[in-house]
């Protein structure tokens, strides 16, 4: 597929996503004030950039960790497999902890996460997404912090890929497919 399939349009700037990162971190640290560590864990691959902005905006004591899913939908059930593909490198029993995640659509993923995280005993454990797109929702579950909420569009940028690409771009836009070129003519 070439790059001219689609094109991407500005949904939500940079310095728009700055701000509610500004007004977010001060909010994390109410809800954290006196922490003795913060692990905060982000959802690779699609979190990295928020990770980074949001850890550099939280003036907590901070440990950052990373873990990797992979979901598996299957157009026959409305159930869906998680798979953990890269676990934590730290221990969080007895940690505050605060989970990362870059989308929540369906909510299969952050569900099964939060899960498998409060089995390993945390002494708190909040969840931020920077995106959540709850028309999508099939599981019963929201972040504690949303930075923004979007409609059912496919969105790429700050982190964010479509087969790949695109995750370099500032801002959020979402995909606008093109017209087939070349396609017969
Ligand atoms: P779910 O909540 O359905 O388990 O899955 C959430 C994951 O699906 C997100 O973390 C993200 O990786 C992927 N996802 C959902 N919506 C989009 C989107 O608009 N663009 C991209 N690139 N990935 C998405
Ligand atoms: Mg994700
Ligand atoms: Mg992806």
């Amino acid at each position: 597929m070439a790059q001219s399939d689609y094109a991407v349009d500005q949904l939500i700037s940079a310095k728009t996503i700055a701000a509610r990162i500004e007004d977010l971190a001060r909010e994390i640290e109410t809800a954290f004030a006196g922490t003795e560590k913060l692990v905060v864990v982000g959802l690779l691959r699609g979190s990295f950039v928020f990770i980074a902005d949001l850890v550099r905006e939280i003036d907590l004591p901070v440990e950052v960790d990373f873990l990797e899913a992979s979901s598996y939908g299957n157009a026959m059930e409305s159930s869906r497999e998680v798979r953990i593909l890269k676990d934590l490198r730290g221990e969080i029993a007895g940690r505050d902890v605060l989970v990362v995640e870059d989308i929540v659509d369906t909510g299969h993923t952050l569900y099964h996460v939060v899960n498998l995280l409060r089995s390993k005993g945390p002494a708190r454990l909040k969840t931020i997404a920077l995106l959540d797109k709850p028309t999508r929702r099939e599981v019963d579950i929201r972040a504690d912090w949303i930075g923004f909420e979007i409609p059912d569009e496919f969105v790429v940028g700050y982190g964010i890929d479509y087969a790949q690409r695109n995750r370099n771009l500032p801002y959020i836009g979402k995909v606008r497919m093109l017209a087939a070129a070349g396609a017969g003519a």
